[in-house]
């Protein structure tokens, strides 16, 4: 790998950041709270993190604890699910109501939300509405470039992979999930990739 790595652009700048789906869950932790320690790459992976559902019965108070933590190494944002745990788009309800919700609990709790991006990818004019109000940097778009309030996510994790040994663009916002952690093969590819991406680009 190391002879097909073109040589560093100096005029890339990346951001990483991690959809913590499964704050509750101890392997999925611990695997995102090492790597985020470790700041692969050099970059410092924004934890992206979905608040305890109660309606599920997600413990508030272990979650905070692993929060805090989050919040303490790196920027911090909120990761909304509108249904459930696993199932992130809306399927009722008012979607932007939720997020002033979800922000305005973690703030109460002493928490920073500075990013937001909405599960599956979804969001609507009023939810970007809330979203700037609050005051959060919106990672939701999956195309374009920084602009004032946005960061677009570019790159998935076999994105990342691909993209690093060819010609980088000047932006590059890389996302993967906690549990893309548990798996070895994932994690090792995740790992490669912000190695050479912290050769050829600088964080933003
Ligand atoms: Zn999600």
């Amino acid at each position: 790998m190391r002879n097909s790595v073109p040589s560093a652009s100096a005029g890339t700048a990346a951001v990483v950041s991690c959809h913590v789906e499964r704050p509750l869950d101890d392997d999925a932790w611990s695997r995102f709270d090492r790597l985020q320690r470790r700041r692969p790459g050099g970059f410092d992976v924004v934890a992206l993190v979905r608040p305890p559902d109660r309606e599920y019965g997600e413990d508030e108070e272990a979650w905070l604890e692993r929060a805090y933590a989050a919040a303490a190494r790196a920027p911090f944002g909120l990761h909304t699910h509108w249904t459930s745990p696993t199932h992130a788009r809306p399927t009722g309800g008012d979607p932007a109501e939720r997020v002033r919700r979800e922000a305005e609990w973690m703030r109460a709790h002493g928490l920073a939300p500075a990013y937001f991006c909405g599960g599956g990818w979804y969001t609507d004019d009023a939810v970007r509405a809330v979203v700037a109000e609050l005051g959060l940097v919106d990672c939701t778009p999956r195309t374009g470039t920084p602009a004032p309030g946005v960061l677009p996510t570019t790159h998935s994790l076999g994105a990342l992979a691909r993209a690093v040994l060819r010609p980088l663009p000047a932006y590059v916002h890389a996302y993967f999930h906690d549990y893309d952690l548990l798996d070895p093969a994932r994690r090792r590819a995740l790992s490669a990739a912000l190695a050479v991406l912290g050769r050829r680009a600088r964080p933003l």
